[in-house]
């Protein structure tokens, strides 16, 4: 019956893939063909129909978000408990296995994970440490060297690592001494140690290849070489291995994906079969194929189909505004006149950039639409909610230097640089932590006085937290760590507006801590340590909270693999999207493209995409022409719903440049103003009196004007 039951809703090529024996499977077919549906119903199969223990089961999902939907619907499909499979993102297992390994790890019991953010500043402050100038070791760049030689699977101290770069690899390894002696862990660290570790331990790998004998893995193509590494290293020579992918939608090269571990896995693992899914069950045909015609432009693809038995569906609207404010408000009178059938969970606004969120944050707070915002700026990230969260670090692991300097100045408490410098000093020709440097120092007396009194009384207060915590459930932990933080108090003083939204993040937090459910179900960390590595991990993930039903917001590349049936895409400029940076190489171009045919198929069906004339980017205005994407979706399947005068000073996009507005004027057209003179219209905004119209005027220049007031005459 359950065997039924999950086969019931399967294609015969789906079927295939579900019930396949004990050979490698890779799956590869277009979006929205079915290969996340396949994969949890090959779970399933195992579990109900096989007899499978899910212990023995290992799928590795693309967020924390699948993870959990794909936890549901399995237990919902089978009624059977599924705990014991490990599901989750690679960053995620990894971290759980350290968790459990820490030691045979060569990590300490309580490490840390370190964010990107607080990386960064780790390798600002290391590169001035040693002396060096930002000019030619530009943070940024020696963090993503470091993050590609981790994510390549290079240690400093390897032979393999490129001779070229000497100073950079001196750098890389003082990075790692830091991280090492302080208890922290980054995100490519999680995953290269936990390798090395199954790599170096023969009896960890013998358990967990005897255990894990069914590995899934989603969205293949972005598998990294750590990855692949990872996963090959796992499934040994028995484990049956399952993965899925589609090469359009590889969108991670910059962060050192590969989609050729697809054509890898078919030579690596002998005896594989490959299995494509050519029917797409998500999207509309016209929104079909205007990703088809789109992704079409690429070459060197792997060799697919896909079609569909949909209905044509709406066409897509395509909108052109003055600017990004325009833009934002056009998407949210679409929302809001929206019918009522589709539920705000429904509809996403997706952009390129992070940067794009905040215009369209503002539209939709000042009408009261609930949103979240996937991915980014999200809520652990939120400077003041980092400030809790540093004292709880520092509390849970005294050697946490990066929690200690940060909550050592939040609230201001008089230490100064110096004081901080000469700490840091202490610290490192000691080598002992910041913690640790601070308590003798003060013990030899080897601060100013005043310095002295400042430092015992902030060693006091997180001896004072870590007491005043003890045995308490999580959500009183934060209650009373925030209290004894004086962070509230310090905010109240400021009574500015951003300092009451600090406050409601501050108090979010503890609304957070009580929801809190640890993904972890056996017993290897507290709670909280628990609650601390998911705002690490969190922060740059795309989880969503389950709290409220609204309106999703996210990059594009946060949303790779989710479906809604309202999907608005905006700032589709060129330089925008694509992005400046890939003009610059030819595969830098592809792989934008690839990013747009994800974009476009995350819509089941509507679809809206527009464009602005004119944007605020990092402090400048930029004035840009549509994406050259939006030429390569057939003008049959496009409604341009511009106003005519924007959409007319784009004349390859629209057959509407002829068209006249009310006021009988049309773009080209010369008119004469009885003080400005005579000119050329430019664009025409709005209709009725609230209509303007940009002219060139011969001698006065180009000038906006008021229809209603500008008493034109057309000549
Ligand atoms: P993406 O490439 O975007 O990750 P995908 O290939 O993983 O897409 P799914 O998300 O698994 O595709 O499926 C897309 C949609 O189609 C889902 O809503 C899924 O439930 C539905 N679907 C898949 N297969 C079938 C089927 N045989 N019958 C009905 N609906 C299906
Ligand atoms: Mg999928």
């Amino acid at each position: 019956m359950e065997g039924e039951q999950i086969l019931g809703q399967l294609n015969d090529p789906q079927k295939e893939a579900v019930t396949s024996g004990k050979q490698p499977i890779l799956v590869v077919a277009g979006a929205g063909s079915g290969k996340t549906r396949v994969l949890v119903h090959k779970i399933a199969w195992l579990i109900g129909v096989e007899s499978v223990s899910p212990h023995s089961i290992l799928a590795v999902t693309f967020t924390n978000k699948a993870a959990n939907e794909m936890n549901n619907r399995i237990k919902g499909m089978l009624n059977v408990d599924t705990r014991g499979m490990w599901v989750g993102t690679f960053h995620g297992l990894a971290h759980r296995f350290l968790r459990l390994h820490w030691k045979e790890a060569g990590l300490q019991q309580n490490f840390q994970i370190l964010d990107s953010d607080d990386q960064h500043r780790q390798i600002k402050r290391l590169i001035k440490s040693m002396s060096l100038d930002e000019v030619y070791y530009p943070p940024k760049e020696i963090q993503w060297y470091i993050n590609t030689q981790k994510d390549q699977g290079v240690r400093a101290n390897q032979s393999k690592i490129d001779p070229s770069r000497k100073d950079f690899t001196e750098i890389y390894k003082a990075y790692e001494n830091v991280c090492e002696q302080s208890g922290l862990v980054d995100f490519g660290e999680l995953l290269l140690r936990c390798f090395e570790t199954l790599e170096n331990k023969k009896e960890i790998l013998d358990h967990y290849q005897s255990r894990f004998r069914h590995i899934l893995v989603d969205e293949f193509q972005d598998t990294n070489e750590i990855q692949y590494q990872w996963i090959k290293l796992l499934s040994g020579n028995e484990a049956s291995t399952f993965v899925v992918g589609d090469d359009d939608q590889s969108i991670y090269k910059w962060r050192g994906a590969n989609s050729a571990n697809m054509a890898r896995f078919q030579r690596d693992y002998q005896g594989s079969r490959l299995i494509k899914l050519e029917q797409n069950y998500r999207s509309t045909k016209t929104i079909l194929d205007a990703a088809n015609a789109v992704i079409e432009n690429n070459d060197d693809r792997m060799e697919k189909k896909l079609w569909t038995e949909a209905e044509d569906g709406p066409l897509i609207k395509l909108h052109g505004n003055y600017d990004e404010y325009e833009e934002s408000r056009n998407i949210i009178e679409t929302v809001l006149a929206r019918s009522k059938k589709i539920a705000l969970d429904d509809i996403a606004i997706l952009y390129r950039s992070n940067a794009q969120s905040r215009v369209i944050e503002e539209a939709l707070l000042q009408h009261s639409i609930p949103y979240r915002v996937y991915g980014g700026f999200r809520f652990f990230d939120r400077a003041e909610v980092k400030d809790v969260l540093a004292y709880l670090r520092i509390v849970v692991n005294n050697n946490d230097n990066i929690a200690f300097e940060r909550a050592a100045n939040m609230p201001p408490k008089g230490i100064g640089a110096k004081t901080m410098g000469d700490m840091r000093e202490f610290s490192k020709k000691e080598n002992i932590s910041m913690f640790a440097a601070a308590s003798q120092m003060i013990q030899h007396s080897l601060l100013s006085s005043r310095a002295q009194k400042s430092v015992m009384e902030y060693l006091h207060q997180i001896k004072n937290i870590e007491e005043s915590i003890k045995d308490q459930d999580l959500s009183k932990q934060f209650e009373k760590c925030i209290e004894l933080s004086g962070l509230i108090g310090y905010l109240k003083k400021k009574k500015t507006e951003k300092s009451e939204t600090k406050m409601d993040n501050i108090s979010e937090l503890i609304n957070a801590a009580y929801g809190y459910r640890p993904l972890l179900e056996e017993e290897e960390v507290t709670p909280l340590e628990s609650f601390l590595s998911h705002a690490a991990l969190e922060s740059t993930d795309n989880q969503a909270s389950e709290f409220q039903e609204c309106v999703q917001l996210m990059t594009m590349h946060s949303a790779k693999g989710l479906e809604f049936n309202m999907v608005f895409i905006a700032g589709m400029e060129d330089g925008l999207f694509p992005h400046q940076r890939s003009q610059l190489d030819p595969g830098g171009l592809q792989e934008e493209r690839r990013l747009c045919y994800v974009a476009i198929t995350r819509s089941m069906e509507k679809l809206y995409i527009s464009y602005a004339g004119q944007r605020m980017l990092h402090g400048q205005t930029n004035y840009s022409q549509p994406s050259r994407f939006l030429m390569e979706i057939p003008e049959a399947l496009i409604d341009d719903t511009s106003n005519n005068g924007v959409a007319a000073s784009r004349p390859y996009l629209k057959p509407q440049v002829k068209q006249k507005n009310k006021s009988g004027m049309r773009l080209g057209q010369r008119v004469s103003h009885s003080k400005f003179g005579e000119g050329v219209v430019l664009a025409i905004e709005g209709d009725g009196d609230n209509a303007r119209a940009q002219i060139n005027f011969e001698y006065e220049g180009i000038k906006w004007l008021v229809l209603g007031y500008a008493k034109l005459k057309l000549m």
